[in-house]
């Protein structure tokens, strides 16, 4: 089966957020399952060909795109995916893709992903390559589906080609003018109020990509659900819904080769679920590089985040000084964004100096050292599509506190005393109360060493591998390619 994984993020080349992750680990999961997959992404300036050895395609040489309102040429790199067979083709366009940054607020921000979409196709065409499924993701890819359909459908190289969708992030949507429909290369009839293109007097990118795609999926099974209700739909609750049927849940696995307590070159002592005990040595030295006293006995919850509102902090602010008066627990905090988290995280550290430590910043290796020296790992976000911290966390038998929400409900089952289940802590209710409950109950139970312990076997045993996710993608494809 032919992919053509389309995105305008990958790791190790170019990465802003878990598209990045994704599209560096998916397809290469895909590939050890048979499928033969192409990854198709921008030549951002921040990539350089040397660095990766890319080639350059002098068979591609200067090639144009004659969209209808403009004309442009590009040429074309490629490369591999770190270890492993499958090709990365690289849109180089210095015109649109030498810029200061990944994304923009340039005037032309919407022009930059339709022309990439359009050089994509370009790059099959001249390779005669036939996609059997088109992959696409997140709104700077979303217009291909429709593009095969009704740009590209005279070409008998993309006749039964399917598409899938991936959202990311349905927060993002990629809106602009109207006179993008014709540079798409889309018919300007789609555009009415309520067509298919058209959302609140914009073309809307990701509705487009919704309306058109054969299958669409999203990173976790709650996520899928939740994006189609007004509270998490950001607007395309309605038209999603009208697509129930074939909108699949599918979680994001993780790199455990990177997050692999047994492996990890960050952390004082590797360690795994046979031996637990050399995890205080990390507990020790994480809360020593804090800053922070030590005691075996006490507790620690780590914090490893963005500082966006979306990641719940607010319920922490009224609660945390009550916690730390009535109980005996420490604060391990690494994270950077918005300026009242940060304010909220220096005035707790300052405040108690003993009890709260903190990092303002972006730091790796630190990310693994909290990970592997806390007792429990705090997410209480608002929303999370899928999440990667409290996987890590379950990887490295730290147990997580979660917002029962998206990836999060869909990783962290609750424990409960009675039935002697769960690898963790959640609350539903998105309360500043409730969130201290469920932290306050945690606490117990960590005193409970025999049950606290049977909850982080039950972590540690978990599989959050890609081969699993890549499994599920395959059968999401086989089902796209059975409506063409
Ligand atoms: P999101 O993609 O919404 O930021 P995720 O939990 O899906 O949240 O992924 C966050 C990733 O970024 C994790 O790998 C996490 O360890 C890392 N990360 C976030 N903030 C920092 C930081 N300040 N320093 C190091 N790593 C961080």
């Amino acid at each position: 089966m032919n992919i053509c994984f389309a995105t305008s993020e990958c790791v190790p080349f170019v990465k802003t957020g878990g598209l990045a992750d994704v599209s560096g680990a998916l397809p290469k999961a895909l590939a050890q399952i048979g499928c033969n997959v192409k990854v198709f992404v921008p030549l951002y300036q921040s990539i350089h060909t040397d660095k990766y050895d890319l080639i350059f395609a002098s068979d591609l040489y200067n090639t144009q795109i004659d969209a209808d309102t403009y004309h442009r040429h590009f040429n074309t790199w490629y490369g591999k995916l770190p270890d492993s067979d499958v090709e990365v083709y690289f849109v180089d366009c210095p015109g649109y893709f030498h810029r200061s940054s990944t994304y923009t607020n340039d005037m032309d921000e919407g022009e930059r992903f339709i022309f990439f979409n359009h050089a994509v196709f370009s790059i099959m065409q001249r390779y005669n390559w036939h996609p059997d499924i088109i992959h696409c993701n997140d709104w700077q890819t979303s217009l291909m589906p429709a593009m095969a359909k009704h740009r590209y459908n005279w070409d008998s190289l993309f006749q039964g080609t399917a598409s899938v969708l991936s959202i990311h992030n349905i927060g993002y949507q990629g809106r602009y003018g109207q006179h993008y429909v014709h540079s798409a290369g889309l018919p300007q009839d789609f555009f009415y109020p309520g067509g298919p293109v058209e959302y609140h007097g914009s073309f809307s990118f990701m509705k487009t990509g919704v309306v058109f795609a054969d299958a669409i999926s999203t990173v976790s099974p709650t996520y899928a659900q939740e994006i189609q209700t007004p509270s998490f739909g950001e607007g395309l609750d309605g038209i999603l819904r009208t697509r129930s049927q074939d909108v699949w849940g599918i979680l994001n696995g993780i790199d455990t080769t990177d997050w692999n307590p047994s492996l990890d070159p960050h952390i004082a002592s590797t360690f795994d679920a046979s031996s637990l005990e050399k995890k205080l040595i990390n507990k020790k030295a994480v809360v020593e590089e804090m800053g922070l006293p030590y005691r075996e006995e006490t507790p620690v919850i780590g914090i490893i985040s963005r500082f966006a509102n979306q990641k719940g902090f607010d319920l922490l602010k009224p609660v945390l000084e009550n916690i730390l008066y009535h109980h005996d627990v420490q604060f391990v905090v690494l994270g950077s964004g918005e300026q009242h988290i940060e304010d909220f995280f220096n005035w707790a550290h300052t405040a108690h100096p003993d009890r709260v430590g903190i990092y303002i910043g972006y730091n790796n290796g630190l990310a693994h050292r909290i990970e592997a020296g806390s007792d429990m790992f705090l997410m209480p976000s608002a929303y999370e599509p899928c999440g990667l911290n409290q996987m890590y966390s379950l990887n490295y038998g730290t147990v997580p506190i979660v917002h029962k929400i998206g990836g999060l409900a869909d990783t962290v089952q609750d424990y409960h005393e009675h039935h002697g289940k769960g690898n963790g802590f959640s609350f539903y209710e998105f309360s500043p109360h409730v969130l201290r409950d469920t932290i306050v109950r945690a606490l117990a139970v960590y005193h409970d060493k025999e049950a606290w312990n049977a909850i982080v076997q039950r972590g540690m045993a978990q599989d959050f591998t890609w081969e699993n996710s890549a499994n599920i993608y395959k059968e999401l494809y086989e089902y796209a390619a059975g409506k063409v």
